[in-house]
């Protein structure tokens, strides 16, 4: 290797490693892959896990980047994505489909946090090195990150990545037209948790939040973003429904959970939701939503309520004029 080559090499790499989160991480890598000549396109997706409702041919639920929030959403990739998530390898691979050269990287094939960036084009010896090393770290900084945003106990999202993801839902909607389908914040807590603690112990309780995540990952969808916010508090972005969808599928899993057999025995949840708005500020939406889950416990637990903005906002809007 000479010098130039040395000194390039420490600077895409150090590129790649400044990024802060999952987010930026994908634009530098993008950025990067595109300013080889023989590239022509890069895409990136994350491979949410395998829909087995038909045995024989598991579906990869697939999500792009930038977001897309749509469940059925399709670009020109979607199905060599597919395919790959079912017959790819891991790593760094070359794939001629229909005359067209693709390479892919392929990190963590099958457990999450498993992400595929596919590219259009060729490379020569020496940028297939260059982007092999690019892999590696890319595949180090996604696994860096997943343990940092993820939550050891549910495995779900912890609030680590909240703001990011918040930010992308919103770009989402501010390019568009108002909709009748849009984006929901819902907060869901564990009704008495303390007397579960208290009664059974803090294992049991661990246990009890174990399986309470796992009914929101059968009960959401795929396009859905979950949260572990606090001790026994989730929250849940549900995309692209209308306040009679959303209300369905808070009451759906609100059921769930009533007629699940936890090792402690039943178990309920309060909820509070609210549509997200672009002319709102992040910690305001989740106010409201706050205040809708405070209904739902005071108006006697178990219960889903749905606000479209804050009663105290107008008392603070009032105390403003004076
Ligand atoms: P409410 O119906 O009003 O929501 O009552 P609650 O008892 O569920 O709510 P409260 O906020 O009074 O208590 C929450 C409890 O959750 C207290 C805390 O010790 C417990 N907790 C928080 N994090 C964990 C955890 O990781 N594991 C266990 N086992 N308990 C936790
Ligand atoms: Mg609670
Ligand atoms: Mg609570």
């Amino acid at each position: 290797m000479t010098f130039p080559d040395l000194t390039k090499a420490f600077e895409l790499s150090s590129k790649l490693l400044e990024a802060k989160t999952f987010h930026d991480l994908n634009v530098v890598l993008m950025k990067t892959l595109l300013e080889i000549d023989t590239i022509e396109k890069v895409s990136s997706y994350e491979i949410l896990g395998r829909n087995f409702r038909d045995e024989k041919t598991p579906e990869p639920l697939i999500r792009k980047f930038p977001l897309s929030l749509a469940e059925d959403f399709k670009d020109e990739f979607t199905d060599i994505v597919k395919d790959i998530a079912l017959h790819g390898e891991p790593g760094v691979s070359f794939l001629t489909l229909e005359h067209e050269e693709y390479i892919y990287i392929y990190v963590n094939k099958g457990e999450p946090p498993e992400k595929l960036v596919l590219i259009k084009g060729t490379l020569d010896e020496y940028n297939l090195e260059v982007v092999r090393g690019l892999a590696k770290i890319y595949d180090h900084q996604i696994r860096l990150f997943d343990t940092k945003e993820r939550d050891i106990l549910t495995k779900l999202n912890n609030r680590q990545t909240l703001g990011s993801t918040f930010e992308q839902v919103l770009d989402f909607y501010r390019n568009r037209e108002p909709e009748e389908l849009g984006s929901y914040i819902a907060l869901l807590d564990i009704d008495h948790f303390k007397h579960i603690n208290d009664k059974f112990g803090h294992l049991y309780g661990d246990e009890v939040l174990i399986h309470f995540a796992n009914i929101m990952r059968t009960t959401f969808r795929h396009s859905d973003f979950l949260f572990r916010y606090g001790g026994e508090e989730f929250l849940v972005i549900i995309n692209q429904t209308n306040d009679n969808g959303v209300i369905a599928v808070l009451e759906r899993f609100r059921l769930a959970v009533e007629k699940y057999e936890f090792p402690s025995g039943k178990v309920t949840v309060s909820i509070g939701c609210t549509r997200i708005n672009t002319q709102q500020a992040v910690p305001m939406m989740i106010e409201v939503a706050d205040e809708a889950l405070y209904l739902s416990k005071t108006n006697g637990r178990n219960q889903t309520n749905i606000l479209e903005r804050s009663a105290k906002q107008f008392v603070d809007n009032d105390i403003e004029f004076f």
